[in-house]
């Protein structure tokens, strides 16, 4: 059984100017990478089943080693975040959810300024590395954070749910462009947001409801 790194849809400078080309590089190629090539060397050693996905070894984490927890974490999370951003959507709806989602922010949070205020508190809140997640919780939406490479899909996260969104403020993800200055990252984030994957990993996440 091997990780791999996953292929980015877009280039690295798609999402210029709100996130630069080095970084996008260096997240993917380098960061990435090593939490890849460091699950498999935590792994190797391991007999597991050739068709094991990396939800099933986070839902079990506790189990592992603590490499598996940061390296699988990283893996799993890095790759979420590739998937839910994309060049910066033009046109009247571009850098809003739409549909079923839309409808679901709404209800939840009041409105979809008030989720974006919310979210971007909690990841600026948040002491040293970590992630903010929009997750499934019960049927529900919930906004929540992790430390480190955790995440909301662990067994020994204290909020768990399935991850739709999710921002990592690791320095290494804005240090480049932004240095100290998380908040401006945060906020320029916000305009490469896939809203159309992210309405994607809703309704497949509502699919599997009762798991969490
Ligand atoms: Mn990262």
């Amino acid at each position: 059984m091997r990780f791999e790194l996953p292929k980015l849809r877009y280039p690295y400078d798609a999402l210029e100017p709100h996130i630069d080309k080095q970084t996008m590089e260096i997240h993917h190629t380098r960061h990435h990478q090593t939490y890849v090539n460091n699950l498999n060397n935590a792994i190797s050693s391991l007999n597991l089943p050739d068709n094991i996905t990396i939800e099933q070894i986070l839902k079990e984490v506790s189990r592992y080693d603590k490499a598996i927890r940061n390296n699988g974490g990283g893996h799993y999370n890095h790759t979420l975040f590739w998937e839910i951003m994309g060049p910066a959507p033009q046109g009247p709806m571009g850098g809003e959810p739409t549909g079923e989602l839309a409808r679901v922010i709404t209800s939840t949070f009041g409105s979809f300024q008030q989720f974006k205020e919310l979210f971007t508190k909690e990841a600026l809140g948040i002491f040293g590395s970590g992630w903010a997640w929009l997750i499934l919780q019960n049927g529900k939406l919930k906004i929540t954070s992790t430390p480190n490479q955790d995440n909301p899909i662990m067994d020994l996260a204290p909020e768990r749910g399935i991850p739709i969104l999710g921002i990592d403020v690791w320095e290494h993800a804005y240090y480049l462009k932004y240095q100290n200055r998380r908040a401006d990252y945060v906020n320029a984030w916000w305009n490469v947001v896939n809203w159309h994957i992210v309405n994607e990993k809703y309704k497949e996440a509502l699919k599997q409801k009762g798991k969490f």
